[in-house]
């Protein structure tokens, strides 16, 4: 049997969407069946969460029933050639607790915008450099952030302005992205269900509160997503989407403090009800057939793959 870790299943409930059917149509009575049985949370989550949530209970309730009838196999991710050692490629999945890959911190190196904008063969020749000088090993050893990030910079600038003749890295600049680890699938703490009920109940009279009844109110939450977006695109949106002029009439910076206190209400609704499920279907204990794991998309952990085959007997005292 195998396992996925923490931050494999968030990532793989993030990206859902484009991976379920088009089929699968999450509409009001399909919700409250099987996403979550409350009218009202429906409400608060627009088409794309919803779909994220029925992706996250359904990979924890019946992993066998959702490949078969909701989801498309995944694709491998790409390559962004954003960092030294992420190439993108497929989601892991591992057969052993005890994986290196699962209890060692993870930790990434920046590609910096100067060798960027060089383009492909300097990334790879950027990456091999990288590589070549030991800074994750050194990393490693020292666990000294900043005497590992000023060898980089110093060492950057001794070589890639001469070769290539790009900027000077800024001795600022940091190239040291950590991930502390997440562990396997845990749930960690108690849960209490009563707790969970009171904090949902409270959460959703707080958004109440903050909609006042107001169908302009609920219809304007829902575009929460423009929080982030800059001011041509949310004007273009409202435009298209509202009869009259709402940044006129009530200003872009009231506009946004409004989706700001509704995306907090509902990001603390969607993390509950993630937990809820991990709880209720006992995400801990959770193990999944490698077979299925396969027909998802995933493979096999390099570690984990190796050692299976280099003690067999190991894999079998585990299943
Ligand atoms: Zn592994």
């Amino acid at each position: 049997m195998a396992t996925i870790t923490n931050s494999t299943f968030s990532q793989l409930v993030k990206e859902s969407n484009s991976h379920l059917k088009d089929d699968v149509k999450i509409d009001f009575d399909f919700f409250l069946n099987h996403v979550y049985e409350n009218k009202k949370i429906f409400f608060v989550f627009n088409f794309y969460e919803r779909r994220r949530l029925f992706t996250a209970r359904c990979l924890l309730e019946d992993e066998k029933k959702f490949i078969s009838s909701y989801y498309n196999k995944l694709e491998v991710k790409p390559d962004k050639k954003e960092f030294v050692y992420s190439r993108g490629g497929s989601f892991k999945y591992h057969l052993f607790d005890d994986c290196i890959s699962i209890s060692s911190d993870y930790v990434d190196f920046a590609i910096p915008d100067e060798i960027k904008r060089e383009g492909g063969s300097y990334i790879e020749i950027f990456r091999k450099w990288f590589e070549e000088k030991k800074f994750k090993e050194l990393y490693f050893e020292t666990k000294n952030k900043d005497l590992v990030n000023r060898n980089i910079v110093s060492e950057f600038n001794k070589t890639f302005p001469l070769d290539i003749f790009c900027n000077q890295i800024n001795p600022n600049y940091n190239f040291i992205r950590e991930r502390v680890n997440t562990g396997t699938v845990k749930v960690e703490y108690r849960f209490s269900k009563s707790e969970f009920y009171e904090k949902i109940n409270n959460l959703l009279t707080k958004r109440d509160k903050l909609l006042k009844n107001s169908d302009l109110r609920k219809q304007l939450a829902l575009c929460d997503f423009l929080l982030y977006k800059d001011e041509s695109s949310i004007n273009s949106y409202l435009n298209q989407k509202f009869k009259y002029d709402l940044i006129d009439n009530y200003g872009l910076e009231n506009l946004k403090i409004f989706w700001q206190r509704h995306k907090e209400i509902k990001n603390e609704i969607y993390y509950l009800l993630i937990e809820n499920y991990k709880w209720t279907y006992n995400f801990k204990e959770k193990s999944y057939d490698e077979i299925d794991l396969n027909e998802l998309g995933f493979v096999c952990c390099k570690y984990c793959e190796s050692k299976a085959f280099n003690q067999p007997h190991l894999l079998s005292q585990k299943s």
